[in-house]
């Protein structure tokens, strides 16, 4: 079956030119997008993502190309068109079509497209129950990662040479100082006991799964600590993992050539993933 998506009010197959050629997303990256799961049917961290859907277009002043309920029923038919209920749910919104001129546009009205994947949680578990490895590289990204946005070239580049270098992520890095994953926050478990992230200091986005994951370890005792920590500290680590609506917790066991304590998934991680699982399913609501 064709997969099939939404864009701007037409349903029609992925492979169909649903946009065109001066949007201002394929010319500039002048767009947003989010990425959330949808699991036997409901979304998962739904308020969170929806909330900084609403903040990055607000920062670049992109008009909300419609209401949350619009978009809502607009994922439901998509799930629907395309007969998924455990899919990843990618929702994109331009500045929209306009004569290529870099500054805004007089007149333009929000592109605004959804495409879904299916998910398999059960195959995200195996992967979590093995570990990735993870390679470090340069943060090369612009001052403004704070918002998700679509211009995404450096994570990708970040993310093709840790995969070539058999890694499962990258972790970007300023001067061995880590800021987060190329689509993932990075976390490490330190010999005190203490679960770190780095903080959201406008280094990082603010990743969703990154809050409820705070949440799930407060609520199991854990301590946590908003700081920054360098590539060789997370070397030194008990455990590290990564968040990310994608990957929920995913435990890592190398980073670059060392291999993390005792190279399988941690205890810690592996609560976590448990717990932030249990968490979503139980809050978990329908498009
Ligand atoms: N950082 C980056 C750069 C990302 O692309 C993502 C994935 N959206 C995340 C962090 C994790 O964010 P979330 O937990 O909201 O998926």
């Amino acid at each position: 079956m064709a997969r099939v998506a939404y864009a701007n009010g037409i349903y029609g197959p992925v492979s169909a030119p649903l946009i065109p050629v001066e949007d201002r997303g394929y010319q500039f990256s002048d767009g947003v997008y989010e990425v959330c799961l949808a699991i036997d049917g409901a979304l998962w961290d739904a308020a969170g993502h929806f909330a900084r859907w609403r903040r990055s277009l607000s920062e670049l002043s992109i008009t909300p190309p419609m209401s949350e309920p619009a978009m809502r029923a607009v994922i439901r038919e998509v799930l629907r068109r395309n007969r998924l209920k455990s899919a990843l749910v990618y929702m994109q919104a331009t500045r929209g079509v306009a004569s290529r001129e870099h500054v805004f546009p007089a007149f333009a009205s929000p592109s605004f497209v959804v495409t879904v994947k299916p998910f398999d949680l059960k195959a995200a578990d195996k992967k979590a129950a093995a570990g990735i490895a993870l390679r470090s590289t340069p943060d090369l990204r612009w001052a403004r990662v704070d918002i998700k946005s679509i211009g995404l070239l450096p994570n990708v580049l970040a993310k093709d040479a840790a995969r070539d270098a058999g890694a499962g992520e990258a972790v970007l890095h300023d001067d061995g100082l880590v800021s987060e994953g190329g689509s993932t926050n990075i976390w490490m478990l330190d010999a005190g006991g203490v679960l770190s992230t780095p903080p959201t200091d406008g280094r990082i986005l603010s990743g969703i799964t990154r809050r409820t994951v705070m949440d799930c370890a407060t609520e199991l005792d854990i301590k946590v600590a908003e700081r920054s920590f360098t590539l060789d500290e997370a070397k030194a680590a008990k455990e590290m993992f990564v968040t990310s609506a994608t990957s929920q917790v995913t435990p890592a066991v190398q980073l670059d050539e060392t291999v993390i304590a005792d190279g399988v998934p941690g205890p810690i991680a592996l609560g976590l993933r448990r717990a932030y699982i249990d968490r979503c399913r139980r809050e978990a609501v329908a498009p």
